[in-house]
């Protein structure tokens, strides 16, 4: 009984697995691995163990990949950047997309599997190595002719800030982000002033983009399973930052500094912080000058109201 019923299960599997490709062939399309029976066989053929150290959640489930292509608009003109292909799922559906993918992999066990698993696509170009160490302006000049990019990633979570925030400062041409990311994360990318979410991440992520959480997903999407509930946000870069700052960097040490004792007034909060070098009358001088009051709190301002205190401190700085 128990093994008709196991077969029964198999061959229903079998069956929707097949009419899924079938469907997907009609549509000139071949990508096949978001189905999970298909890549738990590729995983098996390659004896692939999974590497914590590298967060390597693969998605299994067809309607989440649909939906991040879908949000990201790829388009047959498209050149896109992926970090993390794994075993190749999400690439197919770019290939399949975009007009020319280059994917970046740091795993060494996952080049012969991606070499399998793409075979299928002339579009697309493996990169093994750190995405942190490789020169993304390079590589949008290369095959973007220097024109902003898309970048589209189901991100190892160990890294989401190091990697988001290196394509920004570099000032990759970006035209829009679209990644998966913890759910907490994506809430506080784009969470606003006075909330418990809103802090350096979210001013420094609106800074450059505009965010917006296009999906929450839960752990069964992913093979492993998280034990965190994830979210796909996108980023739509600003072509010019959407505030007039005179020093972006000290704009960064003051909003790092307002946060990092998130129950100390702002006063405090910069008074205290090595970065800063005024003392506690001019910042005081300088939260007056904001017509803002003496006890606020960092996270009750806006992104404008910290470049117009981050001009003001400038000013005095240089006195
Ligand atoms: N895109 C695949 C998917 O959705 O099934 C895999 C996503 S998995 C969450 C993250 C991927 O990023 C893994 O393949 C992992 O090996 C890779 N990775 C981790 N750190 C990396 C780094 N520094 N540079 C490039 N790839 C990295």
């Amino acid at each position: 009984m128990e093994n008709g019923r196991k077969r029964q299960k198999n061959v229903s599997v079998t069956v929707s697995f097949a009419k899924v490709c079938t469907d997907r062939r009609m549509r000139g399309e071949m990508a096949t691995l978001g189905i999970p029976q298909n890549t738990i066989e590729i995983l098996k053929k390659y004896n692939f163990t999974f590497q914590k150290k590298f967060g390597q959640n693969f998605l299994i489930d067809t309607h989440v990949l649909d939906k991040i292509i879908q949000a990201a608009g790829i388009t047959k003109e498209d050149f896109v950047l992926e970090i993390g292909p794994g075993i190749g799922t999400m690439t197919q559906y770019l290939c399949e997309n975009a007009r020319k993918v280059a994917a970046v992999e740091i795993d060494r066990n996952l080049i012969p599997i991606l070499s399998e698993t793409l075979s299928g696509y002339n579009n697309v170009t493996v990169i093994p190595g750190d995405i942190l160490k490789l020169d993304i302006n390079w590589l949008a000049k290369e095959y973007n002719g220097g024109r902003p990019i898309k970048v589209v990633a189901n991100l190892p979570y160990y890294i989401t800030t190091p990697i988001i925030m290196g394509l920004f400062e570099n000032h990759v041409p970006l035209e829009s982000i679209t990644i998966m990311v913890q759910k907490e994360v994506a809430d506080r990318m784009q969470a606003e002033p006075g909330t418990k979410a809103y802090g350096a991440l979210s001013l420094a992520v609106q800074y450059y983009a505009n965010p917006k959480i296009v999906a929450n997903v839960p752990p069964n999407c992913f093979m492993p399973r998280p034990k965190i509930g994830s979210a796909v946000i996108k980023l739509s870069c600003h072509e010019k930052p959407p505030i007039g700052v005179q020093d972006e960097k000290l704009l960064f040490r003051i909003i790092r500094a307002s946060f990092n004792q998130r129950r100390k007034t702002l006063q405090n909060g910069l008074n205290n912080s090595p970065e800063i070098a005024l003392s506690k009358e001019l910042i005081a001088e300088a939260i007056a000058e904001l017509k803002l009051p003496p006890a606020v709190r960092g996270e009750a301002l806006n992104l404008q109201e910290f470049a117009a205190l981050s001009n003001i401190i400038g000013k005095k700085m240089k006195k």
